[in-house]
């Protein structure tokens, strides 16, 4: 049974005394509030804040999403923090998005599934996002969500382009992905060694972050890396991923101020 984050920051704060420290977080649901389009999410103002002091404080800051590269780039836009787009498919370098090497060529399979999805938009309320790589179907706005992501099920079995690819049911979503190893939980992993970190936390609020929380605890104790996996609870999200994480934040105003708690300690000398 994961524990309320606030109940237990001495011992989150014992954990991650080693040097050098990372945070790697989710976006949507996590530092910014779901938004009824994809457009109109937001970073919040207060997380902004924290994740801007903590990239002077800390050896790695990241966020890592289902949007693409340049979405999270455009929209956390933070000088000095790293983004993984696409489920940890992309990452921004040097103001592009670079594919990982097992995501190149798919782009024309994921294009020939999203136009045999086309009927699709005739149903009210059905977002498509075409994200290149990946796409995420989104029924939130739908009158009858549960009738919609049966038919969106249907549809992708019965589409011979779209019944070769991965589909990930996400927030009153369904995600699209090429049918390769990669997802949040390979990225973080990358990242850990990438930055050659001894501590991190990973900070996400959905189903699509259980991979990122089984790789923070999965990563070989040798290499001396001790990682927290931290869920954020709402209430389209309850507890079903309390299994899988060591505590808990309630909603994106907990993550203000679990980052401002996690900016503060990193101040103090350890
Ligand atoms: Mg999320």
């Amino acid at each position: 049974m994961a524990r309320y984050a606030f109940e237990h920051l001495e011992s989150i704060g014992e954990a991650l005394r080693r040097s050098p420290f990372g945070l790697v977080t989710d976006v949507d649901g996590t530092i910014s509030p779901t938004a009824p389009t994809p457009q109109q999410a937001e970073v919040t103002p207060l997380c902004r804040r924290y994740l801007e002091l903590l990239c002077q404080q800390i050896a790695l800051v990241a966020a890592v999403s289902g949007r693409s590269a340049a979405q999270v780039a455009e929209m956390v836009d933070i000088g000095g923090m790293v983004y993984i787009g696409n489920h940890g498919l992309e990452r921004w370098v040097n103001g592009r998005p670079e594919l990982t090497r097992e995501a190149r060529g798919y782009q024309a399979m994921m294009a020939a599934a999203l136009s045999e999805l086309k009927p699709l938009l005739s149903m009210e309320g059905i977002i498509i996002e075409n994200k290149g790589v990946t796409a995420t179907i989104h029924y939130r706005r739908s009158p009858d969500p549960a009738s919609a992501e049966k038919q969106i099920a249907e549809t992708l079995q019965n589409s011979s382009q779209a019944s070769k690819l991965h589909a990930m049911p996400g927030r009153m979503a369904i995600n699209l992905l090429p049918p390769v190893a990669t997802n949040k939980g390979t990225a973080t992993s990358d990242l850990i060694r990438e930055y050659g970190l001894r501590s991190g936390v990973y900070l996400g609020d959905d189903v699509t972050d259980i991979d990122a929380f089984k790789a923070i605890h999965d990563y070989p104790q040798e290499t001396g890396f001790h990682g927290l996996a931290i869920g954020v609870i709402s209430e389209e999200m309850p507890e079903m991923f309390t299994g899988e994480v060591d505590f808990t934040l309630n909603g994106v105003r907990d993550v203000e101020r679990f980052l401002e708690w996690l900016s503060r300690t990193a101040s103090q000398p350890g």
